[in-house]
């Protein structure tokens, strides 16, 4: 089968990870920082606050923001759950912004429209997430200008987009948002196993993040209450915090792998361009890319009429084709809520037709062709 993603795992990373194995420390030791200051680096943002997954990293971003109970907090159906789920760890209500047709990312019109409603009804979100959906960024500039002019605190779900660029900057830079999160579960960009980073340019948030990531205790005398007279033993708890610690082990793996970002995304790019090629003449929608954005190509989505038929004949076929995203109201446990279909009509439209062809460092063209062969077939049959 091929998968339509996976690790890229080079000799340099298994070095990487077993040098942390024959060090002191196999966490909160310097790989995490190491790492952090790479993508603080990269993305240009002043803080970066590296953790155990992108849903740990969406959720200490929440608790930094305030989100609680009362709160109400606004993302795309189309995403992974994880998206939503944070809101309802926060205690805080949950609700959607559906997307563009063409995009598929947060449709910034029906964000203004749901805004100006909600601003009249008195019920504005506290957070809103837009997600960079198979990499490619969301117009940010207009999403941040409706939130800031409704006081709405952003943070970009970029879990599909280390690497990426907006309007000629670097994703994570948060030029239009309060913070950015990132994934590095294998099928992503680059991957730590398990893990996920937050990055902000505001000094009180990443304060907030670091204590949520390890159970709200400080060893920093200045942000402790009774730090006098005490030893060296001595920690405070502060907040309410969780365990959310990235590995060293992570850490030296994501460090290795950021050396090869660019490559991995320039990989994605050439493979993307001869889908565009390859499948020009099928009955298929391709993916379009924004000029505004330079995509990680995490996915490359077709829409395909009858697509249940197209999906079972590529699967037949060894291709490990994936559908993203079932629409997060959709769920039986969104449905429990109050949700229904019908509610986001774009979102669940670009669903029924989706599938996500194999993309990724390690295809090859022969692989490739093989994609485009079964799903010619498919297609034509
Ligand atoms: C993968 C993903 C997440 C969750 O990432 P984890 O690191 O697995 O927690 C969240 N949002 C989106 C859009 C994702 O694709």
């Amino acid at each position: 089968m091929i998968p339509y993603g996976r690790q890229d795992i080079s000799e340099d990373d298994i070095r990487a990870v077993e040098a942390v194995l024959r060090s002191d420390f196999l966490t909160q030791g310097p790989a995490v920082p190491g790492f952090e200051d790479a993508i603080a680096r990269r993305t240009g943002a002043t803080h970066a606050v590296a953790v155990n997954s992108a849903t740990s990293a969406l959720h200490i971003a929440c608790m930094a923001l305030g989100v609680g109970p009362g709160d109400l907090l606004w993302t795309v159906p189309n995403t992974f759950v994880a998206s939503a789920n944070v809101g309802l760890y926060c205690g805080a209500d949950v609700d959607f912004v559906d997307i563009d047709p063409d995009t598929y990312l947060m449709c910034p019109k029906a964000l203004a429209e749901k805004l100006a409603q909600a601003a009249q009804a008195g019920r504005l979100p506290k957070v809103i997430i837009p997600v960079h959906y198979a990499g490619q960024t969301a117009d940010m500039a207009a999403i941040g200008a409706l939130a800031r002019a409704h006081g709405v605190r952003v943070i970009e779900d970029a879990s599909h987009s280390i690497g990426a660029s907006y309007r000629g900057a670097a994703v994570g830079g948060c030029a239009h948002s309060d913070i950015t999160v990132f994934s590095f579960h294998p099928v992503k960009i680059i991957t730590t196993a398990e893990g996920g980073c937050a990055t902000t340019n505001d000094a009180e948030l990443a304060r907030r993040m670091v204590l949520a990531r390890s159970h709200g205790v400080t060893r920093d005398t200045a942000q402790m209450q009774n730090a006098d007279d005490q030893g060296a033993w001595y920690y405070e708890q502060i907040a309410l915090g969780y365990n959310y610690r990235m590995t060293d082990m992570q850490a030296a793996l994501g460090l290795s792998q950021m050396a090869r970002l660019d490559d991995f995304i320039a990989r994605r790019h050439i493979l993307a361009r001869r889908y565009d090629l390859l499948l020009q003449d099928l009955p298929l929608v391709r993916p379009v890319q924004s000029p505004d954005s330079y995509s990680a190509l995490h996915l490359y989505p077709v829409q395909v009429q009858d697509r249940a038929r197209v999906f079972a004949a590529l699967r037949t076929d060894g291709i490990g084709v994936n559908v993203h995203y079932i629409p997060v109201h959709t769920h039986p446990f969104w449905r429990a809520k109050g949700f229904d279909w019908g509610m986001f009509p774009v979102a669940e439209a670009f669903y029924h037709r989706a599938i996500s062809l194999p993309l990724h460092s390690r295809l090859s063209e022969a692989d490739q062709d093989q994609v485009v062969g079964a799903l010619t077939r498919a297609l034509t049959a």
